[in-house]
Order: C-alpha cells, then structure tokens, then sequence
C-alpha cells in the first residue's frame, strides 16, 4: 500500500541544505499498522509529508496503492491524498473561526458533493468520533482533547485506505491517550492501513501494532 524506494529528502536553506531523510526504504502492506518511532527531528513528519505527496522527495520513488505519488502534478496527488489517504496532523490545522461540522467537511469540499451529502458523512464520523453533539461550536472554544477528535474525524470523513497520523497523542493525556489508539485499532480492524509517527510508549506493546521502524538522524536503524 505504501512502499519508498531510496528516499532522500533536503530543505534547502539559502546556500544551505538540510537533510531530513537519507535513503529511505519502507514497504507498508494494506491493513498492516506500523508505527515510526524516533526523537525530535529524526525525521518523522518529513516522511509523512512525503507519503501524503504535501512535498516531493529529493530523490527515491513514493508509491500509493501502486500509484507514484512523488512524481505527480499536484492536482493529481491532491486527489490521491483526498480519495485515499487521512492525515491527523500533530498540531490539528483545524480552522479555529469554522464551527466542528465545518471543518470535519472540508476535505470533501472539492468533490462537489450535494450539501446534505457532505452533512450526512460528517455526521457520520462525527459520531464515531465522539464530538457529534459539538458539531455547530466553533473549533476555537473547544478543549485539546475535543480538537483532537474533530481532527480524527475530518481524516475519517473520505473513508481512507491509509491513515497518517503525526504525534496523535502528543497534547492528550493518558486516558485520551487510550481512547484514541482503541480507535486507530477498530481502523485497523476495518482494514486500514496505519502509519503513526510517535515517541509515546503506550504504542509500544500494542497487540494491533505490527511493525515498530525507528529512524534517527533521517535514518532507519535496524
Ligand atoms: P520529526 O517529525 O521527527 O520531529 P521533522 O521531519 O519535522 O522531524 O524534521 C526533520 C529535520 O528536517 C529536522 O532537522 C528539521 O529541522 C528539518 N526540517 C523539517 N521541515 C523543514 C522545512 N520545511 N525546512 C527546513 N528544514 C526542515
Ligand atoms: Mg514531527
């Protein structure tokens, strides 16, 4: 479902280069859950990035479900990212002025779908998630632990073969903690397919974890 190729990625900073990532090799089968571990600046958001097709590596090949989404005009991997992938990013990027139902409808605001469409899927996951009695309060007024779940929720909402998640834990205390991986695992369950990027322990001897990969210094150790 996901497979990198030798990838290397660097930011190039006035006359400086930065590298992130050094030849890179990862394969990600569907419904497998596979979690990225390593310190601060390892590397980890880069590769999700990378994977959602937000930024094209510096070299190596990006597969999605077959598809080379590296090497793709960015209104082809937008609707990649829009068809196939969620991505529950670490610091949410929800829209703080727009109401729970707002946000959590967003992603789907491009495929023209009719109002009560979009109204009924976000509905939907706003269910599963747990907010949907929030669903007209703007993002802004709600706690942490609420925004958090509008997020899950906005990456459910176009029913993804792949999920990202960057740091999902990383502002949620234990017990939300513990009820946002018993969600990733009835995705799982679904047939889903997981990459979480994570430092947190409670993800580190979980039965529905397949595979850990740890990456320092934008590399993998085996
Ligand atoms: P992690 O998510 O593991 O904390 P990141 O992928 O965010 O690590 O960062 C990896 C390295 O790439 C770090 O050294 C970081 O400073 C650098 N980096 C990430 N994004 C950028 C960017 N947009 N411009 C320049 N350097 C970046
Ligand atoms: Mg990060």
């Amino acid at each position: 479902m996901i497979v990198l190729e030798a990838v290397s990625k660097s930011f190039i900073q006035g006359d400086e280069s930065i590298p992130a990532l050094a030849n890179i090799s990862l394969h990600v089968k569907r419904g497998e859950c596979v979690v990225l571990k390593g310190p601060s600046g390892s590397g980890k958001s880069t590769l999700l990035s990378l994977i959602a097709g937000l930024m094209q590596p510096s070299q190596g090949e990006v597969r999605v479900d077959g598809k080379e989404i590296s090497k793709l005009p960015e209104h082809f991997s937008a609707a990649i990212r829009r068809q196939k992938i969620g991505f529950i990013f670490q610091k949410y990027h929800l829209i703080v002025h727009l109401s729970v139902l707002e946000n959590v409808m967003t992603p789907l605001i491009p495929e023209n779908l009719p109002l009560h469409v979009l109204e009924m899927k976000a509905k939907a996951v706003m269910e599963q998630c747990g907010i949907a009695h929030k669903a007209k309060m703007r993002v802004n007024r709600l706690s942490g632990g609420e925004q958090q779940r509008v997020a899950i929720a906005r990456a459910l909402i176009n029913d993804p073969l792949i999920v990202l998640a960057d740091e999902p834990t990383a502002n949620l205390d234990e017990k939300l903690s513990r009820a946002l991986i018993d969600e990733l695992a009835i995705l799982k369950e679904k047939g889903v397919t997981l990459l979480i990027a994570t430092h947190d322990p409670l993800f580190f001897d979980l039965g529905c974890v397949d595979k850990i990969i740890e990456i320092h210094n934008g590399e993998i150790i085996v």
